[in-house]
């Protein structure tokens, strides 16, 4: 009997409802499933009867030598790979796949944040779904002028289409988390690279700094934060220019504003 460890976010989803909702929400094409976090199989079985290519990554060696087992015959098919390591090690400066493919998982909570973010920068990833802390859920997929409209929100709308599919109460899971869950979906754009805006990947990361300092005191006016880095005049007449107002909070603007100032603001 294996038991779930706290250090690596442990809480196996044992409802067989939620598994089935997830595998109906996948992507319908060929392309590889990356799991991260197999745990005891139990989405992994799911993921390889809608008879899907799966690789999958584990940190917990005691699971990797249960998973070795149960599922023997697909891995020698070739149908399933088992990589036992922490995924962030694999990840550092490089796709985690030489191929495209879907990111499916329930994530452990306690990196969630950190693997979608390495995701959304991992132009091989085409999709992302994955069961996270509502919390977080809601950050990513947050609309303009909502209180949780976030950096997060924007960077993740800019690169992909968002959207929280459902809730999933804590009695779906053993041990039952503390919180409650979301199912949250992110289909990456195909162009958004070539949207103008960002012309290298180099850019996006100085948009992620860019928004960092646009929130960085969410609940103060926006142009208050920027001046942290930019010429009062310069802002009031740039703000002036794009129909900004001078007393908007940062979760009050519009995404498409936001490329517009970034793109201003760097010429
Ligand atoms: N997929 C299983 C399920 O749905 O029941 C388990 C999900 S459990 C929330 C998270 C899983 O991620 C655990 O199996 C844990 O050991 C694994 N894990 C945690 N940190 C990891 C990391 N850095 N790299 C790879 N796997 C990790």
């Amino acid at each position: 009997m294996i038991k779930a460890k706290k250090k690596f976010g442990q809480n196996f989803l044992k409802d067989e409802s939620i598994k089935k909702k997830i595998i109906q929400s996948m992507p319908n094409d060929d392309k590889l499933v990356v799991e991260i976090g197999p745990g005891l199989g139990d989405l992994t079985k799911e993921l390889l009867c809608a008879s899907k290519r799966v690789v999958a990554f584990e940190i917990d060696l005691e699971l990797c030598g249960y998973l070795q087992k149960i599922f023997k015959t697909e891995i020698q098919s070739g149908q399933f790979q088992l990589i036992c390591s922490d995924v962030l090690e694999v990840w550092k400066n490089t796709s985690l796949r030489d191929e495209e493919y879907h990111l499916i998982a329930n994530l452990p909570y306690y990196v969630a944040t950190n693997i979608i973010l390495k995701a959304l920068d991992d132009n091989k990833c085409r999709s992302i779904l994955v069961m996270i802390q509502k919390e977080v859920a809601v950050k990513f997929s947050a609309k303009s002028g909502e209180k949780t409209f976030s950096a997060l929100s924007i960077l993740a709308n800019t690169i992909a289409k968002s959207q929280i599919l459902f809730d999933v109460g804590s009695s779906c899971f053993d041990p039952p988390p503390k919180v409650t869950s979301s199912v949250l979906k992110l289909e990456k754009f195909s162009d958004f690279l070539a949207k103008d805006l960002f012309e290298s990947t180099h850019e996006v990361e100085r948009f992620k700094a860019f928004l960092k300092i646009a929130f960085r005191q969410p609940r103060k006016l926006l142009i208050k934060n920027l001046q942290q880095n930019y010429q009062k005049e310069t802002l009031t007449d740039l703000f002036g220019t794009l129909d900004i107002e001078t007393k908007a909070r940062p979760h009050q603007l519009k995404i498409s504003d936001y490329h517009l100032l970034f793109k201003n603001l760097n010429k």
